[in-house]
């Protein structure tokens, strides 16, 4: 097994040096950064295959750095765990909006947290070996994290691009929109089942931007929520 580094960006050195004992006990490689420029600085150079983001942080917040990450080709597709200091509510959820993986509150057990790192890991890896997603002319790549319906790009956000990349993975299965929130927004997050609605609706308007009936792919089922299917729909 490869040594997996991971970038800390924390500014409270007792936190750190906590972090750091645990994560090179548990084999990783541990990259430190107190702020959101020098982490940046970090992603760029030295590609950690995997970042944890402290919230509150001098010159500039947890959430600046996850949405810069998050915007850039380079660099949207390395996981990200939030730290955040308390349950609050709307960091989580504002976090995972803009594209975090997952998170976890302080006080937490470092166990716990290199359990759900090494998960994430083992998602990426198997990203890496599947490349891509196909439907008709529709494409997600996943290395890239780019979706493209004949050959030209489509513009989405990262919720939308989870959604269309758990939906392709699932073709021709209903799903509850508390299903599709477990599975999307992950679990222990209180987001409203209508959210799922606005995504979808953004999902359909982004598909449909491609080409048409692409966003007949996203279909209603009555009473239950929604599927993803190509049967019996002219892809052009
Ligand atoms: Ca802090």
């Amino acid at each position: 097994m490869t040594v997996k580094k991971v970038l800390v960006v924390e500014d409270e050195p007792g936190i750190r040096d906590m972090l750091r004992l645990a994560l090179e006990t548990a084999d990783f490689e541990c990259l430190e950064a107190g702020d959101i420029a020098d982490a940046y600085q970090q992603v760029i150079h030295n590609s950690p295959d995997i970042v944890l983001l402290d919230w509150m942080l001098p010159g500039g917040t947890g959430i600046e750095l996850l949405r810069r990450l998050k915007k850039e080709e380079a660099t949207q597709h390395v996981p990200v765990i939030m730290l955040t200091a308390k349950a609050h509510e709307d960091n989580v959820i504002q976090g995972l909006e803009v594209g975090a993986d997952d998170y976890m509150t302080k006080p937490f057990a470092p166990k716990e947290l290199i359990a759900r790192m090494r998960a994430l890991l083992r998602r990426a890896v198997q990203e890496n070996v599947n490349d891509e997603l196909r439907v008709g002319e529709l494409v997600i790549e996943l290395s890239s994290h780019r979706v493209l319906v004949n050959g030209k790009t489509l513009e989405m956000g990262p919720t939308e691009f989870k959604l269309l990349q758990f939906f392709m993975s699932n073709p021709d299965r209903a799903y509850s929109r508390a299903q599709l929130l477990d599975r999307i927004w992950g679990l222990n997050v209180y987001v409203e089942e209508r959210t799922v609605d606005v995504h979808i609706r953004r999902l359909r308007k982004a598909l449909q931007a491609g080409a048409p009936h692409y966003s007949d792919l996203i279909q209603t089922v009555r009473g239950v929520g929604y599927r993803f299917s190509d049967r019996g729909i002219a892809l052009a």
